[in-house]
């Protein structure tokens, strides 16, 4: 069965959300107050319609209910962000994910029962302070508050070495749970301690952020 979404709120965010949704095959019900924001999704989103998310009647008479996962991506107003998700949970809308402003529309989103909270710009923002760190660090995927992975392509200082030679468990603490060779599109997800590091190989990284972040000073 065809999964069903409907996101709220067609910003810049919401409206990318629901622009790959829709190239994704998906079911999608754009919401938005503005005609303008509406009129562009038209074409491209399943349904589109004006409507304004805080009115508890208007989510009922669009059967937001039914829904499989809405997205709500109302930004600055952030007391509607937070009526609009409190009256979705009380609708008992199975999965809901919401942009949050600042780390306080977080923690109340995490309180009145989100599904998932997201905020794109502080997550960006930090994946794009560790690339701009060293161009061998390619990514950053925060965990939680303090571990992450991170993807660093292999420099000179461990190229030729093993994991042993770098002994980058024991002397930061974090695991490289996979490698991927540069002329090789294979991944190998168990790396042995003798497994030989060429240059350009891509490691995976896991481990506390104070540690990754001596590994990357020191490594990458
Ligand atoms: P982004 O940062 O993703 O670009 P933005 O800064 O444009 O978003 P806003 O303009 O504050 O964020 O909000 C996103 C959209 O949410 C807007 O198009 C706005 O019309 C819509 N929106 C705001 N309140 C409501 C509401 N109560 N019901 C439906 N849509 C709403
Ligand atoms: P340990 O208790 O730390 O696993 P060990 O001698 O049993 O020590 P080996 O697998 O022989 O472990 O690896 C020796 C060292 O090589 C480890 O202490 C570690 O520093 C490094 N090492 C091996 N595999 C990895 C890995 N996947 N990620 C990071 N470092 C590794
Ligand atoms: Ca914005």
């Amino acid at each position: 069965m065809k999964r069903e979404f409907a996101v709220i709120g067609l910003g810049r965010f919401g409206g990318s959300i629901c622009r790959e949704l829709s190239e994704e095959g998906m079911e999608v019900l754009a919401i938005d107050l503005e005609e303008d924001k509406v009129n562009e999704f038209k074409n491209i989103a399943s349904h589109a319609v004006i409507a304004d998310a805080t009115d508890e009647k208007v989510l009922k008479e669009l059967g937001v209910r039914n829904i499989d996962h809405v997205i709500v991506a109302i930004g600055d107003n952030i007391q509607a962000s937070i009526l609009t998700t409190l009256m979705l949970t009380e609708l008992g809308v199975q999965k809901i994910t919401v942009k949050a402003q600042n780390d306080y529309h977080e923690k109340i989103l995490n309180k009145i029962g989100a599904d998932q909270v997201v905020h794109p710009e502080r997550d960006m923002g930090k994946r794009i302070a560790h690339s701009i760190i060293s161009n061998n660090i390619l990514d950053h995927l925060e965990l939680s508050d303090d571990h992450s992975i991170v993807e660093v392509k292999a420099g000179k200082k461990m190229s030729g070495k093993t994991l042993v030679d770098l002994d980058i468990r024991a002397h930061f603490g974090c695991n490289v749970v996979a490698i991927k060779q540069e002329n090789n599109k294979e991944i190998n997800v168990s790396p042995m301690a003798t497994e030989m590091i060429n240059l350009g190989d891509i490691l995976i990284v896991i481990g506390a952020d104070k540690d990754i972040s001596r590994f990357e000073k020191q490594l990458v």
